[in-house]
C-alpha cells in the first residue's frame, strides 16, 4: 500500500517533470526552434526563468500565474499541460504498471499531448512528431512481436486500418480533414495495431458531437475549420488505456 502509493507519487512528480518539458515542445516546434538548446524565458519580458521557479505547477501556484520578474500573466496552458502530462503518466503506470509496455503508452501519451496542443493552436501537426510516432509505433511492434509472441502484421493491419478510410474521405471531401490527421492515424496504427479502429470511432465520435454542439449554438458554421486532430489524439488515449477493458466488456455484452 504505501509502496504503492510512493510509486505513485514518484510517476506523478516524473509526469509533470516531462510535462514541463512538453510546454517547450509545444511552443517552439511550430516555429521552428530547438528544444534542446536555450534555457526558459518569459515571453513577455524575456527574462530567463531561474531554476526555483521552474518548478512544474507549484512555481505557476506560488507566483499566482504571473512572471516573476514583469507581472505579465502567464497562459494556463503551461500548468494545464504539466498536469495533464502528470495524470496521463498515472494512468499509464496504473493500467500496465512499471514495464516496457506502460513506458511505451507514456511515451505515446506525452507525443499525443504535444500533437493535440499545437493543432488546437495552430492547425498543424508537424511531421517531426508524425516521424517520432511512427518510430516509437515500430518499435513497439518490434517489442510485442519477439517478447510478448504477437503477430507482427497487426501494426501492418493498423497502418491502414484507419488512416486508408480518412484519405479516401480527404480525397472526396478535402476541406474536412487534413493530410496531418490522415498520417496521424498511420504512425499510431503501427503502435496500435487493430485497435486503432476504436481510436478513430473514439475520435471521430467526439470530434462530431463538438462540431454538432457548436453548430447548435451557432458558434460555428459548416466551414469553420475545427482541428481534428486533438480529438483523434482522444481516441488514441482512450484505445491505449482503455481499449483492452473496452473490447472485453463489448465481447461479453454481445458475444
Ligand atoms: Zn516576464
Amino acid at each position: 500500500m504505501l509502496e504503492n502509493t510512493l510509486v505513485a507519487v514518484f510517476v506523478l512528480i516524473y509526469g509533470l517533470i516531462i510535462g514541463s518539458f512538453l510546454n517547450v515542445c509545444i511552443y517552439r516546434i511550430p516555429i521552428g526552434k530547438s528544444v534542446a538548446k536555450g534555457r526558459s524565458y518569459c515571453p513577455h519580458c524575456d527574462s530567463l526563468i531561474p531554476w526555483y521557479l521552474n518548478i512544474p505547477l507549484f512555481s505557476y501556484l506560488c507566483l499566482r500565474g504571473r512572471c516573476g520578474n514583469c507581472q505579465a500573466p502567464i497562459s494556463p496552458i503551461y500548468p494545464l499541460v504539466e498536469a495533464l502530462n502528470g495524470i496521463l503518466y498515472l494512468l499509464a503506470w496504473y493500467t500496465y504498471g512499471l514495464s516496457v509496455e506502460g513506458l511505451f503508452a507514456a511515451i505515446l501519451l506525452s507525443l499525443l499531448v504535444v500533437v493535440a496542443f499545437i493543432d488546437m493552436k495552430h492547425k498543424i501537426i508537424p511531421n517531426s512528431l508524425v516521424i517520432m510516432i511512427f518510430v516509437l509505433g515500430v518499435l513497439h511492434a518490434v517489442y510485442q512481436s519477439v517478447y510478448l509472441g504477437v503477430d507482427w502484421y497487426l501494426g501492418i493491419i493498423g497502418l491502414v486500418a484507419a488512416s486508408v478510410p480518412l484519405l479516401l474521405i480527404m480525397l472526396i471531401y478535402p476541406q474536412g480533414m487534413g493530410g496531418g490527421d490522415v498520417k496521424l492515424m498511420a504512425a499510431a496504427g503501427v503502435f496500435l495495431g487493430p485497435k486503432i479502429l476504436l481510436a478513430l470511432f473514439i475520435g471521430a465520435l467526439c470530434g462530431g458531437f463538438f462540431s454538432f454542439f457548436l453548430l447548435a449554438c451557432r458558434k460555428g458554421t459548416m466551414k469553420s475549420e475545427i482541428p481534428f486532430g486533438p480529438f483523434l489524439s482522444f481516441g488514441i488515449f482512450t484505445a491505449v488505456i482503455f481499449g483492452e477493458a473496452l473490447l472485453s466488456l463489448y465481447l461479453s455484452t454481445f458475444f
